[in-house]
């Protein structure tokens, strides 16, 4: 592939930066933290030359894991989601090489890019200019673009339509203000499936997710924050929710996973009565 001039990534974090800087906004936030070593910086070319390689397996119905084996950073898989409107890249990795880009085109390439969230914004400009597709993030995120680009389309509002419809974009808002997840109905035979990165993450009982500010420092999010989710969800039904790594995934009634962790969330975060 083409040579790229050597963007910076953050170790920790692993987002690809458009011009050397001493510090990683993303991680000094609270929600992430910088490495215990100080900050660090990457790129590309080391981690390929680093032995990186792409890992593509398939993780549902027409849903294909893309990731890095060994993972960099955070180590979320990003999702293709091959659908007949088109194929849309859901979440981003760090790495990309030739092999990736070329076994990503042979499953039909990408048509559009939707990123959940800062955390899991990887290299997803280098994939945008890799097979010219729109990155789709939600405005309210706006400030956490590492490496601006004409390639990044900015919505607003709270559903945006991709692919014609045959996807809807939602602003679920938990985690961050502009967290986003993907439905598509026509997934698992007209059940729907869910794609939720970490803003519905896919808890170790694969039956249930749950709702942080912050899943590295533990920083519950606010329950009128996660009611407003269920509100904006609420029309859409769905069989699976596909979660940010390897095989984190609810399997059936994903719908009901939802509202039940939802329900089961607030139960706790709002019990206020007497001290046990
Ligand atoms: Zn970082
Ligand atoms: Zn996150």
């Amino acid at each position: 592939m083409t040579e790229h001039p050597r963007y910076p990534i953050c170790r920790t974090c692993g987002v690809q930066y458009g011009a050397p800087r001493e510090d990683c906004p993303i991680c000094l936030d609270e929600r992430q933290y910088v490495g215990w070593s100080g900050q660090q910086w990457t790129d590309l070319a080391e981690l390929r030359a680093a032995g990186h390689r792409g890992r593509v397996e398939e993780e549902g119905e027409n849903v294909v894991g893309v990731g890095a084996d060994p993972p960099t950073a955070i180590g979320q898989r990003a999702l293709l989601v091959r659908t007949p409107a088109g194929n849309v890249l859901w979440d981003a990795i760090t790495l990309i090489d030739d092999g990736l880009v070329e076994r990503v085109r042979e499953l039909g390439g990408v048509d559009a890019i939707a990123v959940s969230h800062p955390h899991f914004y990887g290299s997803m400009v280098e994939w945008a200019e890799a097979f010219d597709a729109p990155v789709w993030i939600h405005s309210a995120d706006k400030e956490w673009i590492a490496r601006p680009s004409d390639r990044v389309r900015f919505w607003d509002g709270d559903v945006q339509p991709l692919l014609g419809g045959e996807l809807t974009l939602v602003n679920a808002g938990v985690h961050f203000a502009g967290g986003q997840v993907l439905h598509w109905a026509g997934a698992e035979g007209g059940r729907g499936a869910l794609f939720s990165g970490d803003i519905f993450t896919v808890v170790s009982d694969r039956r249930w997710v749950s709702f942080m500010y912050s899943y590295p420092n533990l920083i519950p999010e606010r329950p009128r924050t996660i009611r407003r989710a269920l509100r904006l969800i609420e029309p859409y039904s769905f069989e699976k929710v596909y979660g940010a790594w390897w095989n984190r995934v609810v399997a059936a009634d994903g719908t009901t996973a939802i509202t039940a962790s939802a329900d089961r969330y607030l139960r706790f975060a709002l019990d206020d009565g007497p001290e046990d």
